[in-house]
């Protein structure tokens, strides 16, 4: 066991910082802080960069419902359009001719030939003031029919406005297909009702051209009347045909407020959540819709996602194994480093220590001594040597052998350790039957008292000792201190000075302290 505590204020303190161990902590702390910082880093770029590909592809989605709602409107418009044109003009000519005087073959012949040049025209029909066809574009005209009870001839004989007007979506009577009904009022010279102009529009021409476009199979495309009853949308279901989206968000919410526009909403129709654009036609009451839906829009996203997702978690894993194994190998060698520390630190206690009794030895307080004379210059504080000596030893050795006196020595040094109290305290076997204690900071008055206190505890143990006059085993005692200002203080010096008054304590009769005061 060594005497001194690490503690201790000397310079030349024998036990190694522990630098080097904080040091490899501090690089295995390092290296964990380095590969979570890269991960952390890793995490915010993929989730940066998945967050800025959701706003794109969700841009562009928004681009192609505008496109999509423009481009169907445009047709609606066009294809409504022409046959408003066909119509306006037919009307012209016959409320002209007027309509008991009307050239039925001819005006067969022009329908015909309009309706050859327009693949959206089902039928071009004109009805006369009881609701009865006088003349269509189908080679036979049924003698009896009678349309009084369509809902456009309804509207026509009960409104003067000569606008046209498109209906809802109704069956042919004559080819039972779907078909919108634009029609007009006819009149005769005197502003009376004189029948109605049709011209009927297939369903399938707009259900043709909107299967045309390249979306998903949960994308939609709805043509409707501006109060929300819908005319033809993709997927087409019939059933579907005439329903209201009055209710939708998009009639209740957007189109109040915006003829154009895009909205992200869940459809009433089919419950799926699209984003659509929408457009009101300007010339006709009519509103197209245009919707990609959601999970088609992500769809590519969240493959990205995916992927990216197993690249990034392939990537951690990598350097989490990667990480591992440098962690084990810093591990094994922070262990390897602690322990060739503490052999070497076991090596260096060994050489600094005697062996019999376990203080310090001659060496140590070699190193010691020079490095507590500078600091009590520096510090302006006394230093005390006490150097010790057995009394009659050789007799003590001669009577009880040589094996007794190791153990005698051994006990007289645990005796001088229990002695010295105070950490920076160094007690050390300084060679044969002597005993040297370093008391740094320590005036000649303290010294004093730990000599006596080791003497006492010497004599405490009353080892006997029938050579020696008093009959037990005793020490002497011989107390230097300095209280070093310059460099005329040396080791030498306050080894000399102390053996000096051992010296003197032996002289006067041994079992006793002498004392050399030279700090004032
Ligand atoms: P004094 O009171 O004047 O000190 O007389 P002393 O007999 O103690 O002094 P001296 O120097 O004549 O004898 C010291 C003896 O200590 C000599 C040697 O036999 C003994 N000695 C020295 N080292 C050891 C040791 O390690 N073990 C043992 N057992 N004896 C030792
Ligand atoms: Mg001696
Ligand atoms: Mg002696």
């Amino acid at each position: 066991m060594l005497g001194r505590n690490t503690q201790a204020p000397t310079a030349n303190d024998t036990r190694r910082p522990a630098g080097k161990a904080m040091k490899a902590g501090s690089t295995f702390r390092l290296t964990v802080s380095f590969m979570l910082v890269v991960v952390v880093a890793f995490l915010a770029v993929e989730s940066w960069r998945t967050w800025r590909d959701y706003r794109s592809v969700f841009a562009s989605a928004r681009d192609s419902v505008t496109n999509l709602a423009r481009a169907t409107a445009q047709h609606a418009e066009d294809t409504i359009r022409q046959v408003d044109v066909v119509t306006a003009g037919l009307a012209e000519r016959v409320e002209g001719d007027g309509l008991q005087n009307l050239d039925v073959p001819r005006i067969h012949k022009l329908l015909v030939q309009q309706s050859k040049i327009m693949p959206q025209l089902h039928g071009l029909f004109i009805y006369g003031p009881d609701g009865h066809w006088i003349v269509t574009d189908k080679e036979v005209t049924p003698e009896m029919a009678n349309n009084a009870d369509r809902d456009y001839f309804e509207y026509h004989r009960t409104h003067e406005d000569r606008q046209v007007r498109i209906g809802q979506v109704v069956e042919s009577r004559s080819t039972h297909d779907l078909i919108i009904p634009i029609s007009r009022r006819l009149n005769n010279p005197d502003g009376s009702f004189a029948g109605v102009l049709l011209g009927t529009v297939k369903v399938s021409y707009f259900v043709d051209y909107y299967g045309d476009f390249r979306i998903d199979d949960k994308g939609a495309l709805v043509l409707a009347m501006r109060d929300g009853t819908i005319l033809v949308r993709r997927p087409f279901i019939a059933s579907v045909v005439g329903k209201s989206l009055a209710n939708s968000e998009i009639f209740k919410t957007y189109l109040p407020a915006s003829n154009e526009g895009i909205a992200q909403i869940r459809a009433v129709v089919d419950d799926t959540e699209r984003l659509y654009g929408y457009r009101a036609l300007t010339t006709y009451p009519l509103v197209v819709e245009a919707g990609l839906s959601k999970d088609s829009i992500t769809a590519p996203w969240r493959r990205d996602l995916l992927k990216n997702g197993f690249v990034l978690i392939f990537l951690i894993l990598v350097l989490a194994g990667f990480g591992l194994i440098v962690l084990s190998q810093l591990r094994q060698r922070i262990a390897m480093e602690r322990e060739i520390r503490s052999a070497h630190q076991a090596m260096r206690d060994m050489a600094l220590t005697d062996s019999l009794t376990g203080l310090g030895n001659r060496r140590r307080l070699d190193n010691a001594l020079a490095d507590e004379i500078r600091l009590a210059r520096r510090q302006g504080s006394s230093l005390s040597l006490i150097m010790l000596d057995v009394d009659h030893f050789k007799r003590y050795n001669d009577r009880y052998g040589h094996a007794a006196g190791d153990d005698c020595l051994n006990a007289v040094g645990r005796a001088i350790q229990q002695a010295v109290k105070r950490p920076g305290d160094l007690a050390v076997r300084y060679g044969g039957e002597e005993f040297t204690v370093l008391l740094p900071n320590t005036e000649n008055a303290g010294a004093i008292q730990v000599a006596e206190d080791i003497l006492q505890a010497i004599r405490a143990l009353e080892l006997e000792h029938t050579g020696h006059p008093l009959g037990y085993v005793t020490a002497s005692a011989g107390i230097a201190t300095r209280h070093p200002v310059d460099d005329t203080v040396t080791p030498a010096m306050l080894l000399k000075s102390a053996d000096t008054c051992l010296y003197q304590a032996k002289r006067l009769g041994r079992n006793r302290w002498c004392s050399a005061d030279e700090s004032v």
